[in-house]
């Protein structure tokens, strides 16, 4: 994880008048490995379809540590990081006929506008006006404050009563894991499945491959926590590949077959390379890893292996289904969550979540009040 510029100014919290304009503190980036917590304009109202959402919960995900390390150029100079949390709507534009001030909410990581031909086929990732932009394009999540474009699309209602930690899950990594890793990889009853990275994303890959009940989830990763975490979680079988051969393990938990679906949960060229190792004929490997570099492709072997292989950036889709699959307690995605902190505690959260292995984090929550 790259080192953190820790403000040496004591930090205040909440919203202050200054003179005329009022302000907000939220997390900026600076560059690789420079990021910090400091007063920034309060976000207004820029389109007719915009809302303006006061957070009350935010997280920090993988994708944040990738920025940081200077993976994903687009994100500039200034950029207010963060695409998940849950909050209350403070102001909406003339054209949101869906929310209203005081509405909670759950951010979806994705903006769509609904209608343009990529929303119309529910490829909301490749929204034409939207897609991932929140904390990348525009600024984002991990600020008290934050703009919603297209807010009618974007926004879900928080059902009341439902525990709102639990709902930050589905900002992303609920969704990602079940689409593009679950139905992607048509998990069915009774099939097979491996998932190569017991991190957030894989474990909520397990998660929601329970609700088709396969055979076998045979969960993979290299730190003896996350794969206990997985055990817990309902995983069958547990590898660590650091000491053994992980190949042969699933080999012979398969009857020598491999498995019908091989979720890569990591983005690196060894983790998906393992996966073609690991899918049986007629299997898929459903990627969902972030990919810095590319990858060999075993075509020499796999050419007549009659094997998919999917990608997919989540579209979101899914979200009011989780929704309801947690509000009836079928689903309880309360327990990714491993550390909590204060909003404006935010780059000890992120000192945390930088050495997830060392601190056996998962989820951290950063709660505003
Ligand atoms: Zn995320
Ligand atoms: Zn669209």
């Amino acid at each position: 994880m790259a080192t953190i510029d820790v403000l040496t100014e004591p930090l205040v919290t909440g919203v202050k008048i200054t003179g005329e304009s009022k302000t907000m503190h939220a997390l900026v980036f600076h560059g690789p490995g420079k990021q910090s917590w400091e007063e920034k304009p309060l976000p207004g109202i820029l389109k007719p379809t915009d809302a303006v959402v006061r957070i009350t919960k935010t997280t920090i995900c993988g994708t944040d540590l990738h920025i940081m390390k200077g993976d994903v150029p687009e994100v500039t100079d200034g950029r207010i990081l963060g695409h998940e949390g849950v909050g209350v709507v403070e102001k909406t534009g003339s054209a949101v006929t869906n929310f209203k001030k005081g509405d909670r909410v759950i951010i979806s990581c994705i903006t769509s506008c609904g209608k343009c031909d990529y929303c119309k086929r529910g490829m909301y990732s490749h929204c034409e006006n939207g897609g991932w932009i929140l904390g990348h394009l525009i600024d984002g999540t991990q600020a008290e404050y934050v703009r919603i474009p297209f807010a009618d699309n974007s926004l879900y209602h928080i059902p009341e009563g439902t525990d709102e930690e639990a709902l930050v899950m589905l900002s992303d990594i609920l969704p990602t894991g079940f689409e593009c890793g679950v139905l992607n990889g048509k998990v069915q009853p009774g099939s097979t499945v491996a998932i190569v990275g017991s991190g957030p994303i894989g474990l909520a890959s397990l998660l929601t491959a329970q609700f088709y009940t396969p055979a076998e989830i045979i969960m993979i990763d290299s730190d003896d926590n996350r794969l206990e975490v997985a055990e817990r979680f309902g995983a069958t079988r547990t590898i660590n590949n650091s000491r053994e051969d992980a190949v042969e393990k699933v080999k012979a938990f398969t009857a020598g077959r491999g498995v019908d679906t091989a979720i890569e949960a990591v983005g690196i060229p060894a983790t998906f390379e393992l996966c073609q190792s690991l899918v049986a004929p007629g299997g898929i490997i459903a990627n969902i890893g972030v990919h810095g570099k590319s990858v060999e492709l075993h075509l020499e072997k796999l050419w007549a292996q009659n094997i998919t292989i999917t990608t997919r950036l989540v579209d979101t889709v899914s979200t009011p289904m989780l929704l309801k699959t947690i509000q009836s307690k079928k689903l309880d995605s309360k327990k990714l969550i491993t550390h909590r902190f204060k909003l404006n505690e935010i780059l000890d959260a992120y000192a945390t979540f930088g050495n997830a292995t060392r601190e056996k984090a998962l989820k951290v929550i950063l709660t505003n009040e």
